[in-house]
């Protein structure tokens, strides 16, 4: 979400004459767009902030100015204490006010303090939007934004607000303007994207609806709650082509006494019995997941509980991390903490089963012919990236003018990152 949020802002920006660079070395303005999920994340930015300003100073000495903006969740989450430790930072707003940055950008060194913008605005972000002004072949597409179902080890709630769902309309007018300019899959996004309820409408209702859109090739939504997975949403798995079979549905334990703790809603079993009705739906539907392990109070016997899923599951991929405390939430308390090394060592131990699943379900690609959607250049001269419909990267060997093509390509080997493929012979001859 926030690569999109990201693109909306040079959107705003667009307006004021402002144009994306690669380097942030000379630019007139840096926005670190920002993350607050997990600790590491939120460090990480006090961390690029001390280069950016030998940056901004460099620019100073040049007689130019370099704004310093923090936008994002850790601007919303930090706010004062960011500016104490970081004073020369000049603009800091949330997720959920960058449609005001014209206004923010023009009230830039008009005091000594910073602009600081991290309200909850009355005024609805998305109404004042400009339009896009260029889309990718693989797009996002922000459908719902914020989360009501208060995690006890999560941030979205107090960050980015609670659950919000776009209009209907808004949301096809976007996905036309987005397939207008060359896209051919469209991610729908939202924190909690499968409580999506705009207009009455569910998020199947949505699906079917986007799908009938000329030109869309895939559509994907992310990331979804096991509880709000609907019958019509497992249906639309079955039923709507260009729904592509794969899914991130995070279960973060297999233990029900943590996922109790956690106040996930929902057991263990209840998602072992929501696989097996999409897999019935979609046979051929792979599966993502994230894990979070040394949650306060978890057992051996919670963890052990934890690998007998995911051996029963089996994910195509998936992200696991050591849970770490984010200040306000439930679960920082620190009743019952799992010592470090111990989460470590669970962490190592999930990650390599993980990492063997996922070789193993990029394997049984090989020697297929799968659809792979052609979205940039590769590493090397003549080689496109694009994507399988599980989402894998494919390196593929063809020409610049193919991408924003659905291609077939021959699945040739699997490697720790990506899949090399080639045309398919009657590819090859087109
Ligand atoms: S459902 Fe997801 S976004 Fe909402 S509180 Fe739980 S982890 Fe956070």
């Amino acid at each position: 979400m926030n690569v999109y949020d990201s693109a909306r802002m040079a959107d705003v920006l667009a307006r004021l004459g402002y144009t994306p660079v690669d380097e942030a070395a000379g630019a007139d303005m840096v926005i670190l767009n920002t993350c607050h999920i997990r600790e590491k994340a939120a460090q990480k930015v006090y961390a690029e902030l001390g280069r950016l300003r030998r940056l901004q100073e460099d620019k100073k000495k040049t007689g130019g100015r370099m704004i310093l903006a923090v936008a994002g969740c850790v601007a919303q989450a930090e706010g004062e204490e960011l500016l104490r430790r970081a004073p020369f930072v000049d603009l800091l707003f949330g997720p959920q006010t960058y449609h005001r940055l014209p206004r923010m950008v023009a009230m830039v060194g008009q005091t000594a303090r910073a602009v600081v913008d991290t309200d909850f605005p009355a005024e609805r972000k998305f109404d004042r939007l400009p339009e896009t002004a260029a889309a990718a072949a693989a797009a996002f597409l922000t459908v719902q934004e914020g989360c009501d179902k208060f995690c006890t080890f999560c941030v979205v709630p107090y960050t980015r607000g609670v659950e919000e769902s776009r209009p209907v309309d808004q949301i096809v007018a976007e996905a036309e303007q987005l397939l207008a300019q060359g896209a051919r899959e469209i991610t729908l996004l939202g924190q909690n994207v499968n409580a999506y309820h705009g207009d009455g409408w569910s998020l199947a209702r949505l699906i079917r609806r986007l799908a009938k859109l000329p030109g869309l090739a895939r559509l994907r939504y992310t990331t979804s709650h096991p509880s709000d997975m609907d019958d019509g949403l497992i249906a639309a798995h079955g039923e709507v082509e260009v729904l592509m079979p794969y899914l991130h549905l995070p279960v973060q334990t297999g233990s029900d006494r943590v996922l109790k703790a956690m106040n996930r809603q929902h057991t263990a079993d209840d998602y072992r019995r929501l696989v097996e009705r999409l897999r019935a739906t979609r046979s051929d539907l792979a599966l993502s997941s994230d894990f979070i392990v040394g949650f306060p109070g978890e057992t051996a016997a919670d963890f052990a509980a934890t690998m007998a899923l995911v051996d029963e599951i089996g994910f195509a991929s998936a992200f696991s991390f050591k849970y770490s405390p984010r200040p306000g939430t439930p679960a920082a308390s620190g009743l019952d903490p799992v010592r470090e090394a111990e989460k470590a060592e669970r962490l190592t131990v999930l990650q390599a089963r993980l990492e063997a699943q996922r070789r193993e379900f990029a394997n049984t690609c090989v020697g297929r012919v799968l659809p792979v959607l052609l979205e940039k250049p590769g590493r090397h001269a003549g080689q496109l990236l694009g994507r399988s419909p599980y989402l894998q990267p494919v390196h593929i060997e063809a020409a610049t003018a193919r991408i924003g093509d659905e291609v077939s390509a021959r699945i040739a080997a699997a490697g720790p990152n990506s899949l090399a493929g080639e045309l398919a012979v009657a590819e090859a001859d087109a």
